[in-house]
């Protein structure tokens, strides 16, 4: 058993209620491996943004917990030697699908879990929360609840189709459960092929595929019913068209991705959303960085003379969403 604590690292409670008193949001950015973490750390310090490390069932299952646990230790002490002398980083489990999951998280150090009962029957997800809520808060680690569910896919969370979250249960909800953060469903989507082609309509003035609106008012009923509570945005990439273009034009064959329009993240940002979830961006910068390199450099074969690329590249994107879209710049 070892308590985040002893870690360097912190749980939302406070990073949550400051956001939502500042309309900002905290970044929960997910990471696999050492190239990711470092960007994530850069930007995060570099800005003296608070940050959210996630892990999800996928990065467990390819990098192993255990060792992304160490490495989240690591990135304390890195964030300290880059100068930035108070860190606030979260060490969270993204879509948590088990009681036991959960617990083993905690167990190693995790300051925060989500468990996602979202595809259980309405009674059954209030269960399952509540069992991890009254285990995590005997250690103080938050725990992030979802009602509503997203569509798409990443890792191994997947639906067809999302089901909006219903304002009317989510006081009953966070009552029952005593979760310390809600996730909902409002449009946004998991991976990067958010929406297709024939779903979005062309700006004019930009060129630029528009999704269809966000269900805001399903967002504003949220907020009326359970004012000043911690509101999660998953899915929340905006597949930037630039990077999409470098790696089609180094030899990929991404067709029609389409994200989450910046613009609109903003607006969330500055209601009670205080954590947003960006995790397909972060592919997508890495990938085009790779691609790139290959292409330009084929004589090239030391992994650092592309993955250097790769994480520079991540690190831009990083300090773009701090300082652009989330505004949690200079709050830690
Ligand atoms: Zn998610």
């Amino acid at each position: 058993m070892v308590n985040y604590k002893d870690l360097g690292l912190v749980n939302t409670r406070e990073m949550f209620k400051k956001a939502i008193d500042g309309g900002y949001a905290i970044p929960a950015f997910n990471f696999n491996n050492m190239e990711q973490m470092q960007a994530i750390i850069q930007a995060a310090a570099e800005t003296k943004s608070p940050v959210i490390l996630q892990v999800s069932k996928g990065a467990r299952s390819y990098a192993n917990q255990t060792l992304l646990r160490y490495m989240a230790e690591g990135a304390v002490e890195y964030a300290k030697e880059l100068g930035w002398e108070n860190p606030q980083i979260v060490l969270h489990l993204d879509h948590g699908d088990s009681f036991e999951t959960c617990k083993s998280c905690i167990d190693m150090g995790f300051s925060s879990v989500m468990i996602d009962g979202s595809h259980l029957p309405y009674e059954e997800n209030i269960a399952l929360t509540k069992k991890v809520v009254e285990y995590a808060h005997q250690f103080d680690v938050t725990v992030e609840g979802e009602l509503g569910v997203l569509a798409g896919v990443e890792d191994e969370v997947s639906a067809d189709h999302h089901t909006y979250t219903n304002p009317d249960e989510v006081v009953d909800f966070a009552t029952r459960t005593g979760c310390d953060s809600l996730a909902i469903s409002i449009g946004t989507s998991h991976g990067a092929y958010k929406f297709t082609p024939e779903q979005c309509t062309v700006d004019p003035v930009t060129g630029r595929m528009v999704p269809p609106p966000l269900a805001f008012d399903v967002l504003e009923g949220v907020v009326e019913k359970l004012p000043g509570f911690p509101i999660v945005l998953h899915g929340s990439s905006s597949v930037p068209q630039e990077e999409v273009e470098t790696i089609n034009k180094y030899g990929g064959a991404l067709k029609a991705a389409i994200g989450i329009p910046e613009e609109w993240l903003r607006e969330a940002a500055k209601s009670a959303v205080c954590k947003i979830n960006i995790d397909s961006d972060s592919r997508l910068a890495m990938t085009a960085a790779i691609r790139q390199t290959f292409v330009e450099k084929p004589a090239e074969f030391d992994p650092r003379k592309y993955l250097g690329p790769a994480r520079e590249n991540m690190k831009k994107l990083y300090k773009h969403k701090i300082i652009n879209v989330l505004g949690s710049d200079g709050k830690a």
